[in-house]
């Protein structure tokens, strides 16, 4: 049964397959390697050599686990789909990494998700009652256990079977014995993107994992797109009614890679044109404009060349320790946030300093930093951030949490910034987000974005997630 404690079903990752190469598992590691910000908590990779399928999972980063000749032969094959997680308390448990694969009456599969699906709970509710075992609780299993009981002949039919009845956000990479398979859901939230190396199809995240091997773009998988690859190439399939894409507007915010293309440009580039649009929504008096590293270089770059002040880097970030949300507990995120940052003098004594960062979800990487850069003798403190208010929760896979621990939506501006400490606190407004994201003001009827965490319009029902979390 669900266990509200512990049995959480959220999840950010990313995921890659890659269809008739020699080396399959090596290029799907270096594919999973550039996907490494979408999830760092553990990695996994299933190959088909053409008679058996080789699974490999393992709690950690890819290059810790998978750089390894030893594991790699245990992948041997042509094709192989791979899968980075990231997870919250309570999940990190090995069975839940991915991909998922079972042994089905038609053969074998395996299924690497991104998203969170929003239905899950009724779903495996009625699954577990009529007798299905669960060796997981991630949300994903329900895909596999709803696609082993399709009636339908054909596997395809058996994953559009399924599709009709998962809810949420989907991008998933699905390998058989002789299909990879990429679908998005119906609005299209999560991204993933089509390649091609030297003729063998690649299915990703971000563009920034084709890069990496060498890969060229081609398109994005739409959404509510099925593509099917097999030795007589591709077909893309669309089983929904077509309805408008709603991708997440925090992966150009906060998540996706900057150097990933989205709509022809670098994610990158968005952020910076955040910064520029806060620039010209607040000017504020000071000397320096220092990011908050790595999240809001880009926006501060773009808020500097705006307000023409200065940009230090007078905060000097730590690689050798991983995002913030990491950590499991709120104590140990402190601890965290002081052991990735510190200051740099240099550019913060007897100075006014506006600070950028891409979000605040919690407060904790705000106050911490407000406190470190008063502390190195600053004059004054100013904290911009490059997108509105985070007021409402995320379950569609970027995690962002529940309703009382988001300061934003627990406190007003002035509350918040005296929590945080600043002497002044500034966000991006949504028609500046908007703005910065090249598109006309939101379409109040039919947004061209999921940004239910500045707005509270879920795009999918999320009231079976809202009673659990209750
Ligand atoms: P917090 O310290 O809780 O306010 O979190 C804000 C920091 O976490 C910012 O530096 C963001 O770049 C980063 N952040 C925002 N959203 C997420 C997320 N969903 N997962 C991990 N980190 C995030």
């Amino acid at each position: 049964m669900y266990c509200k404690a512990t049995d959480k079903f959220r999840e950010e990752c990313g995921v890659f397959g890659i269809f008739g190469t020699e080396e399959a598992s090596v290029l799907t590691t270096l594919g999973l390697h550039s996907l490494q910000h979408r999830g760092q908590e553990g990695a996994g990779i299933v190959s088909f050599d053409g008679k058996s399928f080789h699974s490999v999972r393992k709690q950690g980063l890819v290059g810790d686990n998978f750089n390894n000749k030893n594991i790699l032969s245990q992948l041997p094959g042509k094709t192989a789909i791979g899968h980075v997680r990231y997870s919250t308390t309570g999940e990190s448990k090995p069975e839940n990494l991915q991909p998922l694969f079972a042994n089905l009456a038609i053969g074998g599969f395996a299924c690497a998700h991104n998203g969170n699906l929003t239905n899950t709970y009724s779903i495996k509710k009625k699954l577990v009652e009529s007798g299905s075992i669960f060796q997981t609780s991630s949300d994903t299993e329900i895909i596999l256990q709803l696609v082993a009981r399709s009636k339908k002949k054909k596997i395809i039919d058996k994953l559009i079977d399924t599709l009709i009845q998962i809810k949420g956000a989907y991008s998933l990479v699905i390998l058989t014995n002789k299909k990879l398979i990429g679908v998005r859901d119906p609005f299209g939230i999560r991204p993933l993107v089509l390649g091609n190396k030297n003729g063998s199809p690649v299915l990703a995240s971000e563009t920034c994992a084709l890069d990496m091997i060498g890969a060229k773009y081609v398109r994005d998988i739409e959404n509510g797109e099925i593509v099917v690859i097999t030795e007589s190439g591709l077909e893309s399939i669309k089983p929904f009614k077509k309805i408008q894409e709603r991708p997440c507007i925090f992966e150009r915010i906060y998540f996706a890679s900057p150097d990933s293309l989205v709509g022809n440009k670098t994610v990158y580039t968005y952020r910076k044109a955040l910064g520029e649009q806060l620039a010209i929504e607040n000017s504020i008096l000071a000397d320096v404009v220092v990011p908050i590293p790595d999240s809001g270089v880009s926006a501060a770059i773009g808020f500097s060349q705006k307000s023409k002040i200065p940009f230090e880097l007078g905060i000097i970030r730590s690689h050798y320790v991983g995002r913030t949300f990491i950590e499991p507990s709120q104590n140990i995120r402190q601890f965290g946030v002081k052991l990735k940052h510190s200051v740099n003098r240099s550019c913060i004594e007897n100075k006014k300093v506006i600070l950028i960062d891409d979000s605040i979800v919690r407060g904790t990487t705000a106050s911490k930093i407000v406190k470190m850069v008063y502390e190195a003798g600053a004059k004054e403190v100013h904290l911009g951030i490059s997108c509105p208010p985070i007021l409402h929760p995320d379950f569609y896979g970027i995690d962002t949490p529940n309703y009382n621990q988001l300061i934003a939506f627990k406190s007003n501006l002035q509350e918040i910034t005296k929590l945080v400490g600043a002497k002044s606190l500034f966000f991006l407004s949504l028609s500046g987000t908007y703005k910065a994201m090249g598109c006309n003001e939101r379409n109040s009827k039919s947004p061209q974005f999921t940004d239910h965490c500045f707005t509270g319009d879920y795009p999918i029902d999320v009231s079976e997630i809202l009673k659990l979390n209750r």
